[in-house]
């Protein structure tokens, strides 16, 4: 039995998702002919109460798109330090887009209003101009927080007030919406487009999709193509995007559950520096700082559970759909039982 809590990406299609998609009817999308792709973007599309969603190969392509959608080259993104589409596109805002990233040293991945007044620029002409505000539910680096929905809804105004797009990386925003209790809709009415991630939490084996409204998204399928995300016969990976989200979205409780408990467990360590809040699916610790990391993510590696860094001295833990209860009484046992100084 392999234990991997690297990232909640590792999932494999269930048999029943599998099933699914071989009942798939499918036709050439770069055609507008795929009917479970048309039925998937409807979905997403009303789900959040948007004119448009369109379906992508990947997270980092439905972002990339957004960034290009709202900017034009020389102008200037705000966002927070930890953010994905700042650490983890491969600098593809500067490449894709031409544009620069204002970074907000904020707290756990996530900001204030008040830290994106003082982030825009002026309107002198010297300046980069501001064009985009993104913001990232639940945070990733930021150990799977979630953002409080009044600050998201203050920062709204700041945007309305200067002219200013706002796009959700909303990869695990599915898991924000299960710990908060919150609604697709509430997300919908306040950012302009939001990304959302069906590989991560839900379990599929590709996909994300891109919604907004009409004006904004008029473009965004062109740039897909530019960017080489048009997809044939994408219906095989809609139809298990539309299982998902009829059977993968309230589980995702359970992994939340277990991710605090393993927060519990390790809490009890005495080679435990800290642990940052956890709010969801996702564990980040340090260890004290005399245990050497490579040596405790090896000694857990020879019992076959694999976690991985973060940078610094931060490791990473993350929960998921094939995580289950027989691996975590495991990986439970094993932190208890292992010697790691
Ligand atoms: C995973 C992730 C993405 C997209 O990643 P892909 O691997 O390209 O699908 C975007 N943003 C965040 C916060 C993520 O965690």
């Amino acid at each position: 039995m392999i234990i991997d809590l690297r990232s909640d990406t590792v999932t494999k299609p269930c048999p029943q998702m599998l099933d699914a998609m071989m009942q798939a009817r499918v036709g050439d999308d770069v055609f507008g002919e795929d009917p479970m792709v048309k039925q998937l973007e409807q979905r997403i599309a009303t789900m959040f109460g948007k004119e448009k969603a369109l379906f992508f190969p990947s997270g980092t392509m439905a972002n990339q798109t957004a960034i290009k959608l709202h900017t034009i080259p020389g102008e200037q993104v705000i966002c927070d330090k930890f953010a994905h589409i700042y650490n983890y596109e491969s600098g593809g805002a500067s490449f894709n887009s031409g544009v620069s990233c204002k970074l907000i040293d904020g707290n756990k991945g996530m900001f204030t209003a008040e830290q994106v007044l003082e982030s825009i620029n002026p309107p002198d002409y010297w300046y980069a101009k501001t064009s985009l505000v993104e913001i990232e539910n639940t945070t990733n680096k930021g150990g799977g927080s979630c953002w409080d929905f009044n600050e998201i809804l203050k920062i709204r105004k700041v945007c309305v007030n200067h002219e200013l797009g706002f796009h959700l990386d909303g990869a695990r925003i599915w898991n924000a919406i299960v710990a908060k209790n919150e609604t697709t809709k509430q997300y919908g009415e306040v950012f302009d487009t939001i990304s959302v991630c069906l590989s991560k939490g839900l379990g599929c084996p590709v996909g994300s999709v891109l919604v907004g409204d009409g004006a904004i998204m008029k473009n965004a399928i062109r740039i897909r193509k530019i960017f080489g995300g048009n997809m044939r016969q994408a219906g095989y990976l809609a139809a298990a995007a539309l299982y998902a989200l009829d059977n993968n979205i309230e589980r995702l409780a359970e992994d939340h559950k277990k991710a605090k408990e393993i927060g519990e467990t390790l809490a009890k360590l005495s080679i435990i520096r800290t642990i940052e809040p956890i709010e969801t699916n996702i564990v980040i610790f340090e260890l004290n700082t005399d245990i050497n990391e490579i040596g405790f993510v090896k000694k857990l590696a020879n019992k076959n559970i694999q976690i991985i860094g973060m940078g610094g001295r931060k490791l990473r833990m993350v929960t998921h759909m094939d995580y289950n209860n027989e691996m975590h009484e495991r990986l439970m046992q094993v932190l208890k039982e292992t010697k790691f100084d």
